[in-house]
């Protein structure tokens, strides 16, 4: 099994070195920028998608342009290959997009243009190296500071970010576990999306929907009103209120989103999954448009943010997950009634949400071990030990978990 971590680490600069840390990272953008120009063909309908050919193309003059070494031009290079692959897939998917264009401050190092250490990174600029010390936490416990002095954990690569003035290093660290690998275990997180509980994990925590419900009645009430008024003035008073919203169901969602990935980094999941969002709206009759806007949105935000960590985020057939017992499997319509789970044949009692939440991460596993049809072990992360994929509990035994 392979742990793959981002570490974030604030970077101690000698003095002196600011200045060139920054000329590196103009340089860095200009060289993807000119990638991407140069790859990006406009409406005619032809992108260079081949970091080789790109390459080929680019190298010599930016080396000449540049103060950089061959592997940040070719990083460079490559990050605006990727960048156009992406957007062209978007435009065949006709989807707004347009060349992509670099103006974050940041460089891409592995590991022949930095040397990591367990302290401090050594950096390739456009004046030679220059090593920093990292700022970690005390805390051995938590990250960044858990994953940098794990030996286990080794560096693969590196941005270099500069944010309000401080210099980062988002590191990308992987540990491989032998006996994991062997036995290909897995374990995932699975999570019910509702319209009371937004989120419920399998490890039993809960992410209301309470204030996202609250405000969405607050911003109809005030659009309602203001549509009655029917002036110009209240027309732009209604697109000042929707944008408004948006930002802060935008910020709410980021933040349930990242405590969904939290858990599962934390829980050593391999894999969040969720019912399929393509019918969701059969199978939450009571969701609004607004709440099936949040469940796609949630799920954009936690597919992304996991692939950072590591983490895979999958979708699976959502039938009867609500009616089956996660405990004995029988599936039943009077086993739930609204927010409480009672199955009729075991017994086995909990919210709603939570027992669909297991059924959701057991759903995954049961496909995955038909594909696999080697019957790899799989668990379903909970709150007291995992549950597998026969639905008993491996450790610790518990009837409430
Ligand atoms: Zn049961």
């Amino acid at each position: 099994m392979e742990y793959r971590r981002t570490a974030v680490i604030k970077l101690d600069t000698p003095e002196g070195a600011d200045a060139h840390l920054q000329e590196t990272v103009e340089q860095f953008k200009y060289c993807a920028n000119t990638a991407s120009r140069w790859c990006w063909h406009g409406d005619d309908g032809y992108h260079v998608t081949s970091k080789a050919k790109a390459e080929r193309g680019l190298y010599d003059q930016l080396r000449e342009d540049t103060e950089l070494t061959a592997n940040l031009v070719q990083k460079g290079i490559r990050q605006a290959v990727e960048a156009v692959k992406s957007g062209v897939e978007r435009l065949t998917n006709d989807q707004d997009t347009s060349r992509p264009t670099f103006t974050a401050d940041t460089a891409i190092y592995d590991k022949r243009s930095a040397t990591f250490h367990r302290d401090h990174v050594s950096l390739s600029t456009v004046d030679g190296r220059i090593g920093c010390d990292y700022i970690l936490p005390d805390d051995a416990d938590v990250p960044p500071t858990k994953y940098v002095t794990d030996e286990e954990y080794e560096f693969r690569r590196a941005t270099l970010h500069r944010r309000d003035g401080d210099w980062y290093l988002h590191a990308s660290m992987l540990k491989e576990d032998d006996t994991d690998t062997t036995t290909g275990h897995r374990t995932v997180l699975g999570v019910d999306l509702g319209v009371n509980q937004l989120a419920v994990a399998s490890t039993g925590r809960f992410w209301s929907a309470d204030e996202f419900n609250h405000w969405k009645r607050e911003y109809e009430k005030r659009r309602g009103d203001l549509q009655q008024c029917g002036t110009r003035a209240a027309h732009d008073a209604i697109e000042g209120v929707e944008q408004k919203e948006d930002g802060r169901f935008e910020i709410f969602l980021h933040r349930v989103a990242n405590e969904i990935v939290a858990e599962a980094v934390e829980h050593d999941c391999s894999h969040i999954v969720f019912e399929d969002l393509t019918d969701i709206r059969e199978n939450v009759p009571d969701a609004s448009w607004h709440h099936l806007w949040a469940f796609r949105r949630l799920y954009e935000y936690v597919e992304y943010k996991a692939r950072e960590q590591g983490v895979e985020s999958v979708q699976v057939d959502p039938r009867n997950t609500s009616k089956r017992c996660s405990t004995c499997g029988f599936t039943h319509d009077d086993n739930r009634h609204q927010e409480s789970f009672e199955c009729l044949k075991c017994g086995y009692k909990n919210h709603a949400d939570y027992n669909a939440s297991k059924n959701i991460g057991l759903q995954y596993l049961r496909r995955r071990q038909n594909a696999d049809a080697g019957g790899v072990p799989v668990d379903v992360r909970l709150n007291r030990g995992t549950l597998n994929v026969s639905g008993e509990y491996d450790l610790p035994a518990s009837s409430e978990a």
